[in-house]
C-alpha cells in the first residue's frame, strides 16, 4: 500500500475543503481500502467523512423518501421507513454483499463503488478504467460476467451495485454539495457509461460530496421487488437482476419501472420494457412480450452470450411475480 496522509471532517464545509483540495472521502472503506491494498488507487490524502450528519432517513413529501449517505446499507435495509415507502431497496441491499459488509458500507459508498471487473483489480493486465489508453484486457479476455449492454469498444466492465439497480428503476436523484453548492442529478445522469473514458464513472466534480439519495413519491398503491440470479446464493455479484415496481389500478398498468442489474455499464432502465406494460392489463402473455424488450440493443462478447437470454427471462419471472402479488 502506498503511504497516504488521514484527516477526520468535523463538518461537511470541513470535507468539502480538504475534496477540494484533492483528498478522497472515505466512510465505510469497503471499496477503497480493498483497491489500495491492491494498489489500484493510491490517494494522497484520506478525509474520513463517517462522523458528518448524513445518516438520517426521512419520509419527503407525499411519500418520496430520503436517505442520507451515510447510512449504512443494513441500516436502511431495516429501516422502518424504507420498508414501507420502497421495500424493494431493502430487498435489493438485503441481496448485497455480505451481512458484514453491509453493516460498514454505507449507502453513497454503495453508489460510488468501482466494477468488480477482475482486470480492473490486477495490475499486471491491460485496463482503461485503472489507466487510460492501456486498453481492456476484458475484451478478448475471459468475459463471462462482462456487460452486454452500454458498453464500448474502451470498457465492458459491468456496474456491481443492486441497490443502484432499485434506485435507477425509481429514477432516483443523488443529491450533492460542493465547493460550488448544492445541486441534484438524475440516477440516470449521474452515473455515467464508458465510452472512450472509462476511468469517469460518476458526474461528480472535484470536492463534490454525495449527502442523499432521494426517491420520488410514486402512485400507491405500488406493487415491487427485486430478483438477483448469480452463481451462489449468497456473497455473489449479479449476472443478471431485475428491479420491478408496479402500480396497477382498476385492472390496468399504469405506471411501470423496470431496470436490469449486471447486464450493462450502469444500471440499466429498461424503458421499452416499460413502455409495453403502460396501459395494459396484467397477464402472462403481457409479463412475456414486454420482457422480450428487455435486451434491446445488447452486444455480447465471446463468453457472455447467454446473458441475453438469462435477462429476458430474469426480467419476465419478475414481472410475473410483482404483477402477480397480493
Ligand atoms: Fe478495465 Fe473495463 Fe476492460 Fe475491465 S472491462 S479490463 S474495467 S477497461
Amino acid at each position: 500500500m502506498h503511504p497516504f496522509s488521514y484527516t477526520r471532517a468535523s463538518d461537511t464545509r470541513e470535507a468539502i475543503n480538504a475534496g477540494r483540495r484533492g483528498g478522497r472521502y472515505i466512510a465505510g472503506g469497503t471499496t477503497l481500502v480493498d483497491l489500495m491494498r491492491e494498489t489500484v488507487e493510491h490517494p494522497e490524502t484520506l478525509v474520513d467523512i463517517s462522523r458528518l450528519p448524513l445518516r438520517e432517513v426521512t419520509a419527503t413529501e407525499r411519500g418520496g423518501l430520503r436517505i442520507g449517505a451515510l447510512v449504512t446499507m443494513s441500516e436502511a435495509a431495516a429501516h422502518a421507513k424504507v420498508r414501507a415507502l420502497f421495500p424493494i431497496v431493502s430487498e435489493a441491499l438485503e441481496l448485497s454483499a455480505s451481512a458484514q459488509l453491509r453493516n460498514m458500507a454505507t449507502i453513497g459508498g454503495n453508489v460510488m463503488q468501482r466494477t468488480r471487473c477482475t482486470y480492473f483489480r490486477d495490475v499486471t493486465t491491460d485496463c482503461n478504467k485503472r489507466e487510460p489508453g492501456s486498453g481492456c484486457a476484458a475484451l478478448h479476455g475471459y468475459n463471462r460476467t462482462h456487460a452486454i449492454l452500454g458498453t464500448s469498444n474502451d470498457c465492458v466492465a459491468t456496474h456491481p451495485s443492486d441497490v443502484a439497480v432499485a434506485f435507477a428503476a425509481l429514477e432516483a436523484r443523488v443529491l450533492l454539495q460542493g465547493p460550488e453548492g448544492e445541486r441534484q442529478l438524475r440516477f440516470a445522469d449521474f452515473l455515467l457509461r464508458p465510452g472512450s473514458t472509462p476511468n469517469r464513472e460518476q458526474a461528480i466534480r472535484q470536492g463534490e460530496l454525495i449527502t442523499a439519495v432521494e426517491i420520488p413519491a410514486l402512485p400507491r398503491p405500488l406493487k415491487s421487488g427485486y430478483l438477483k440470479v448469480r452463481d451462489r446464493q449468497s456473497y455473489e455479484f449479479a449476472l443478471t437482476s431485475a428491479a420491478v415496481a408496479l402500480h396497477i389500478r382498476g385492472g390496468v398498468i399504469r405506471e411501470a419501472k423496470v431496470a436490469a442489474g449486471g447486464v450493462a455499464t450502469v444500471p440499466w432502465k429498461l424503458s421499452a420494457v416499460e413502455q409495453a406494460l403502460i396501459g395494459e392489463r396484467p397477464s402472462g402473455r403481457l409479463w412475456a412480450e414486454a420482457a422480450a424488450r428487455a435486451a434491446d440493443g445488447a452486444r455480447p462478447l465471446q463468453y457472455n452470450r447467454f446473458k441475453v437470454e438469462l435477462l429476458k427471462r430474469t426480467v419476465e419471472r419478475q414481472l410475473r411475480i410483482v404483477g402477480e402479488m397480493e
